[in-house]
């Protein structure tokens, strides 16, 4: 059990698994069958963030060309920000995520992210972000060149690191 997200991901997998008849076994391993069923269940997971995200779009006047007087649903806002959340913990499922996994890294992440700010994160200097797949190098890690992140230049290649 998790501390910031105590039993989500369980409770999650739990309600796909008997109500929805999701098979989460199906979709682990290295099999490019279940690789695929993965990606299929992801890719209609994420188009449903989509939608959900459009809905709570609606319960604000973000449009700068709308003349209304301005508005802000905020329990409508928490609502879809919910529903939001109900496809994203699917998908932590669907990767095997667990309420622990997730307190660790959303942990650290917050941590990260109060570093960057400490430090003045400029994403156009060299080794911020990675040159090839241009992923933050503090969430990837640096690879054997200061510009490219470790999983696109692992520091082992060769052994010349
Ligand atoms: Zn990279």
């Amino acid at each position: 059990m998790g501390i910031l997200f105590n039993n989500w991901i369980k409770r999650t997998k739990d309600l796909q698994t008997d109500v929805y008849y999701i098979n989460f076994d199906d979709m682990s391993g290295g099999k490019d069958a279940n690789i695929r069923r993965l990606i299929e269940y992801m890719r209609w997971n994420m188009l449903a963030i989509d939608d959900e995200l459009a809905e709570m779009r609606q319960a604000i006047s973000w449009k700068p060309w709308q003349h209304d007087k301005p508005y802000a649903d905020r329990e409508e806002i928490v609502k879809e920000a919910v529903d939001v959340l109900h496809f994203v913990a699917n998908i932590i499922v669907a990767a095997g995520g667990t309420d622990e996994m997730l307190d660790k890294f959303y942990i650290e992440k917050m941590e990260r992210n109060k570093q960057r700010q400490l430090d003045g994160y400029k994403v156009k200097e060299i080794g911020v972000k990675c040159a090839l797949c241009a992923r933050a190098i503090d969430d990837v890690g640096r690879g054997a060149s200061p510009d490219m992140c470790a999983k696109c230049l692992p520091k082992e290649v060769d052994g010349n690191a």
